[in-house]
């Protein structure tokens, strides 16, 4: 079977930046964000995508998005906020939440282009401790 990294990262095996956790669902700064503030949230569970897990478990996601977005809007106060789920390169459902600045930011193209940049973890763990202590406040 083949490892999921996003299982591993929900059983702690692997280090994230975490930003929300319950014992459902958990949101994370990807290691290649679009823009800074790049967020994925999902189910803990392993669904092959948004599609075909339990509707339930999707709709509890949504107030967590709109915290997460409202935070995302106030720490970087972009445009717009973009939400999307492909589900390209982890098949595990989940959805990318990313303050965008231009309609290409919520497009896959540089993840099909294979010309995503990495984050230090650093940076990822200053930005997730700033989204977690907005979202306690919006
Ligand atoms: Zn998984």
């Amino acid at each position: 079977m083949t490892i999921c990294i996003f299982c591993e990262i929900i059983n702690k095996r692997y280090e994230s930046s975490i930003i929300y956790e319950d014992d459902l669902s958990i949101g994370f700064m990807t290691l290649e964000p679009v823009n800074p503030g790049h967020v994925l949230l999902m189910p803990k569970a392993h669904y092959e995508d948004i599609f075909v897990a339990p509707q339930d478990e999707i709709s509890r996601l949504i107030p967590i998005a709109n915290s997460i977005a409202l935070s995302l809007k106030k720490i970087f106060q972009p445009p717009k906020i973009g939400m999307v789920t492909a589900s390209i390169v982890v098949p595990h459902a989940h959805w990318h939440i990313t303050p965008i600045y231009s309609p290409e930011d919520i497009t896959c193209r540089a993840e099909f282009e294979g010309t995503m940049q990495a984050a230090s973890r650093s940076e990822l763990n200053a930005i997730a401790k700033n989204i977690r202590e907005v979202m306690l406040s919006v």
